[in-house]
């Protein structure tokens, strides 16, 4: 058995060329065996996105089509595990019934990206201080400067 060290494809004996990358066929070393997929896949991962609580992003209808959606999102890094959608009584050797697919928290905005979700509902985990206009801002500013004064003001005629 010969092998192209370029594109691993496997070429019958007597040929001498990798017939889509033109490269000297190299001998097939039977002693190392071929990267596993386990460690293929967890080469992929970027660390960034393998942090934080899993949560769910996406749901798929059935095993396969929770397995085509990991293998999108370890092709882009974004580790994730595949887990039976709650509330479905199916034995747990059949294929069939719904999934979920959940992903480390920092990896989920990626994973909707690649996989083109809409974002979460604007509104329901917005970060204090986004969305608040820079005068509301200002106007908070100055009247708390306003409300110092006054007591300062207040302190100064008791006093004095
Ligand atoms: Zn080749």
């Amino acid at each position: 058995m010969l092998v192209c060290p370029s594109c691993a494809t496997g070429h019958e004996d007597g040929e001498r060329f990798c017939e889509r990358c033109g490269v000297p066929l190299v001998e097939a070393d039977p002693v190392a065996p071929p990267e596993s997929e386990h460690r293929e896949r967890a080469r992929k991962i970027r660390p960034q996105y393998s942090e934080g609580p899993l949560v769910k992003v996406v749901g798929a209808r059935n095993q396969s089509e929770a397995e085509l959606l990991q293998g999108i999102l370890i092709e882009e890094g974004v580790p994730s595990l595949v887990r039976r959608s709650g509330g479905f009584d199916v034995p747990d050797f059949l294929a069939a019934g719904p999934r979920d697919i959940l992903v480390p928290a920092s990896g989920a905005d990626a994973a909707r990206e690649i996989l083109q979700l809409p974002e979460p509902q604007p509104g329901i985990d917005m970060r204090p201080g986004e969305g608040t206009p820079a005068w509301v801002k200002a106007l908070a500013v100055a009247l708390i400067v306003v409300i110092l004064a006054l007591i300062a003001a207040g302190v100064y005629a008791a006093v004095f």
